[in-house]
């Protein structure tokens, strides 16, 4: 199949992610990737400034991901988890929670970012109803935030920039609070969560979770917080009685340069959701955690989890989640991402002299250029490409978060040409 068929086929049969059904972008064919290469259908190769959203953080076609899955397919591709287990699953339980925030030491195992969130509000629901307080089932997080787009997970998402307004009526109504607004702990100030304090203290009553993304709030905006707030938002919580659910599924896994973003605040929620990374972007997989009190709570009325994917548990993904989280454990987390830090700080700094760039921000691997305007994607993309990277802005965002294996003068490289096509915008 030639280029063009394949780009035809494609137009004319499958629907990518939030785009148009009847005028989609261009989509590139991609054939192969190694490191931090994708290769194109016309023999062209990209250094890829995504990680495939925030997930191939070892790089492509890894060996020893590769030689992780090899062994476990000859074994047992899949299994089904209810009334099962394996020894894969059992390993990966063990080391999410001996990396984990202290106290989360029971994994459940599912299918996506989107559904551990989910399962994460369903644990909260359930928590509250079996002991008694079933008026306790609304969640209350900060605006601009993204979760997912699952029904709940929408919920909880930004209600401007979200999808409120295209299900509006399907979608359950939240609490939402001001987000805050100071980057760093040395900007701090009590007001900054005095709008999450008050929406908490008033409504406590029907609040059965705060949730946020911690210290990085992603697709709802690219905005980085102070960790002081996940830490004053713990104690309201506890103060309050209301769980605290944090969605790591785009910091977790050292992109922040800590293995998980609560720890710049040194607090544990009590349900965290991990995804993206966990299996260094092989494939779909996820896990909602939590403490032995929440789960002694849902089982409080002898009630069970209500909550069972198919592919729950998938050995493949389990022994590829085992082999990425060893991989990981095997950097200088601090000091890898703390380069690549180092490298898009000045890499990126000459946006800052454009007119039409409002910000440009870097936290540990995250590269952030906020314009003016809003992007045209379609404009933006083919200059990327025709430099030989790929970079997929989104609303007003130029962002990247590259592997973290990514050298210094591919980096380097990226960073030049981020700089070139935002001068264009
Ligand atoms: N939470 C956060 C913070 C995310 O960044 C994402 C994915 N962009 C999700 C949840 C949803 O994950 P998934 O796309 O795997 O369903």
């Amino acid at each position: 199949m030639n280029v063009e068929e394949m780009i035809q086929i494609d137009r004319e049969y499958i629907l990518h992610p939030y785009a148009s059904p009847r005028t989609p972008l261009p989509s590139i064919p991609v054939v192969a990737a190694e490191g931090v290469r994708l290769l194109l259908a016309d023999g062209r190769e990209l250094i890829d400034g995504m990680a495939s959203w925030w997930c191939v953080i070892h790089g492509y076609n890894h060996p020893v991901l590769n030689e992780a899955l090899q062994q476990q397919i000859v074994r047992m591709s899949h299994v089904m988890f209810g009334g099962i287990t394996h020894p894969q699953a059992i390993t990966l339980s063990k080391k999410l929670v001996a990396i984990a925030p202290e106290g989360l030491q029971k994994v459940f195992f599912c299918d996506s970012g989107s559904v551990s969130v989910e399962v994460a509000i369903k644990m909260a629901i359930q928590y509250w109803s079996a002991l008694g307080n079933k008026g306790k089932n609304k969640l209350l997080t900060i605006k601009n935030g993204y979760h997912g787009d699952t029904f709940g997970a929408m919920s909880v998402c930004d209600p401007i920039t979200g999808m409120h307004h295209l299900f509006a009526g399907a979608v359950a109504e939240q609490f939402f609070a001001e987000a805050p607004q100071c980057c760093t702990d040395e900007e701090w100030g009590p007001s900054d969560i005095s709008s999450l304090a008050a929406i908490l203290t008033q409504n406590k009553k029907n609040i059965a979770a705060v949730i946020v993304e911690p210290v990085v709030q992603g697709a709802g905006g690219m905005r980085f917080y102070a960790p002081e707030y996940l830490r004053q938002l713990r104690r309201l919580c506890d103060e309050n009685d209301v769980l605290l659910i944090v969605d790591e599924i785009a910091t977790g896994f050292g992109r922040t340069g800590r293995l998980f973003a609560c720890e710049h605040a040194q607090i544990a929620p009590d349900i965290m959701c991990l995804g993206k990374a966990i299996t260094g972007g092989y494939m779909s997989f996820a896990a909602t955690m939590t403490t032995k009190k929440i789960c002694e709570g849902i089982a409080a009325d002898d009630g069970v989890f209500m909550h069972g994917p198919t592919f729950m548990g998938n050995p493949l993904a389990c022994s590829v989640a085992n082999a990425s989280i060893d991989l990981l454990l095997g950097y200088d987390l601090g000091a890898m991402i703390g380069a690549i830090e180092t490298r898009l700080y000045g890499g990126l700094a000459p946006c800052r002299n454009f007119k039409s760039v409002r910000d440009v921000r870097v936290l540990g691997g995250i590269g952030v250029v906020e314009m003016k305007k809003p992007v045209n994607v379609a404009h933006a993309q083919a200059e990327f490409v025709k430099r030989g990277v790929w970079v997929r802005p989104f609303g007003k965002l130029v962002y990247v978060m590259p592997p973290y294996v990514i050298e210094p003068s591919d980096l380097d490289f990226l960073t030049r040409m981020i700089v070139e096509v935002v001068s264009l915008l």
